[in-house]
């Protein structure tokens, strides 16, 4: 047995443990990170980076379908599953080659095996010790199921999904979230008939009900059928297929059922309990400096209540290494953090919906602006809109608090949403900032305008 110590040693090797690596080296700490599978966790080898790619080439298939409407004479022959899924391996094999070379780059001790915590902020890893003056827990999460739901054969989760080297005729989605959502656009794109199930009342429950009910129409447009406030009872499986059966009484049949239930935080069995660490309902609790019940011992990322977001754990890591190198940095606040589902149409907020913002804030004004007045989206003949929340009634002053958005690209318009909102802009101070026409962006400039009384592009 060896027993080896460093300024940190952090237990997994994905976006919340890894950023963390990085800026601690860079602050000059000695790091070891322990991954028992590869580094990049979830987000690059089963989350993010594939479903983004297998998302773009069903934006390739519809273009090529539907090049007639912008008079280009074009036909989708077929999808090649064999071909995608060697563009998606690609880019997450150049991408995770990329991050080795970054781990060794940074001097990063990488520790391969399953760790556990052993107390004494010591972790144990076949037989050796890790301890570190600090320890980060950073095991991510799993695909959840629900009661009674076995997950095999025909009865998949997003791992299984992202790995299919055919396209199944039929699916059942059970999961109207972010991953139900974007796994039945890529499958509509690519041909399948898609269902999708949520005990919910609206599609993409979390985000503002503006983009639910965007979503909802644009599905609709495009053939994705769906099944809300209504549960899931049973799932049977055949030779030839899955039987679904849900609590209204409906039957449905399909090739596959994905299950997209959520995600369950990856804690049992690495020791945490046993260590001392406060749990609850199997997430590590942390306070807002991300600090556990025991000194020294640091949690990030998806184990941690909160959104399950790469670019929040990459946040979280990084403020946890400049809070251990001393730099007393500000804490991360979820609210700021910046959400998209890449689904067609896309769905991108940041804030406050209307009814957290009521909530907090009592009187709140809020303003949509159409694409339809937006020249760009017309271009791109897609539909959807931006909505605003502000705190304060209509003619008080007060700052942006929320801003939802839907339509194609409009993830790509969050990064200047994040900042009105953390930067908490008042409509006035956004007003005068001028947007290149034409472009998506205006719709964002164009609804600040209207709410700081002086609408440009508005109808009615
Ligand atoms: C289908 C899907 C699509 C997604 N799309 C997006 C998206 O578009 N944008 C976005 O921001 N987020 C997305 N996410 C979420 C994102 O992947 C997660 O929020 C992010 O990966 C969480 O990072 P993490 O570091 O907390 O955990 P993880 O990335 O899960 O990393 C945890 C690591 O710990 C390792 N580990 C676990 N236990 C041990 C142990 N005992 N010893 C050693 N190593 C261990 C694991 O192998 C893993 O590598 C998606 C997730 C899924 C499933």
């Amino acid at each position: 047995m060896t027993d080896t110590s460093a300024d940190l040693v952090i237990l997994g090797g994905g976006s919340g443990g890894y950023a963390c690596a990085f800026r601690a080296a860079e602050l000059g700490l000695s790091v070891i990170m322990i991954e028992k599978d590869k580094l990049g966790g979830t987000c690059l080898h089963r989350g993010c980076i594939p479903t983004k790619a297998l998302l773009h080439a069903a934006e390739v298939a519809d273009n090529a379908r539907e090049g007639e409407q912008f008079g280009i004479k074009s036909a989708l022959e077929g999808i090649d599953m064999g071909g995608v899924n060697s563009y998606k391996d690609g880019i997450v094999s150049r991408l995770h080659k990329g991050l080795q070379g970054l781990a060794k780059a940074h001097n990063v001790t990488l520790v391969e095996g399953a760790g556990t915590l052993v107390g004494n902020r010591t972790v144990e890893v076949n037989g050796d010790r890790y301890t570190g003056k600090n320890v980060l827990l950073a095991t991510g999460s799993y695909s959840k199921t629900l009661p009674g739901l076995e997950l095999g054969g025909r009865v998949i989760a997003s791992e299984q999904a992202l790995n299919l080297d055919y396209v199944p005729e039929s699916v059942v989605v059970l999961g109207g979230g972010v991953i139900g959502v974007e796994f039945a656009s890529v499958w509509r794109s690519f041909g399948s008939e898609v269902t999708i199930v949520e005990a919910l009342p609206r599609l993409v429950p979390n985000e503002d009900e503006y983009a639910s009910k965007q979503l909802e129409r644009a599905f609709r447009r495009r053939g994705i059928k769906f099944k809300t406030g209504v549960k899931f009872t049973e799932a049977k499986q055949g030779e030839t297929g899955v039987s679904v059966s849900l609590e209204s009484g409906d039957q449905l049949e399909a090739d596959l059922l994905l299950v997209a239930v959520g995600r369950g935080p990856n804690s049992a069995g690495h020791g945490y309990e046993e260590a001392g660490v406060t749990m609850e309902r199997g997430f590590v609790r942390t306070d807002e400096r991300m600090r556990t019940s025991v000194d020294g011992v640091y949690a990030v990322g998806d184990l941690v209540p909160g959104l399950q977001l790469a670019h929040r754990g990459f946040q979280q890591g990084i403020f946890i290494a400049e809070e251990i190198a001393g730099l007393n940095p500000k804490p991360v606040d979820d609210a700021g953090i910046p959400r998209v589902t890449y689904c067609k149409p896309e769905v991108a907020s940041v804030g406050l919906t209307e009814a957290e913002a009521k909530e907090r804030y009592g009187a709140v004004h809020t303003f949509t602006y159409d694409l339809a007045g937006n020249g760009k989206s017309q271009i791109l003949k897609t539909a959807g809109g931006v909505k605003l929340v502000k705190a304060g009634a209509e003619g008080e002053e007060g700052p942006v608090v929320g801003v939802t958005m839907v339509g194609e690209r409009v993830g790509e318009l969050v990064g200047e949403a994040q900042l009105i909102y953390n930067w908490e802009a008042f409509p006035e101070d956004v007003a005068p900032l001028v947007h290149a026409h034409p472009t998506q962006t205006e719709a964002l400039g164009e609804a600040h305008l209207a709410l700081a009384g002086k609408p440009l592009h508005v109808h009615g």
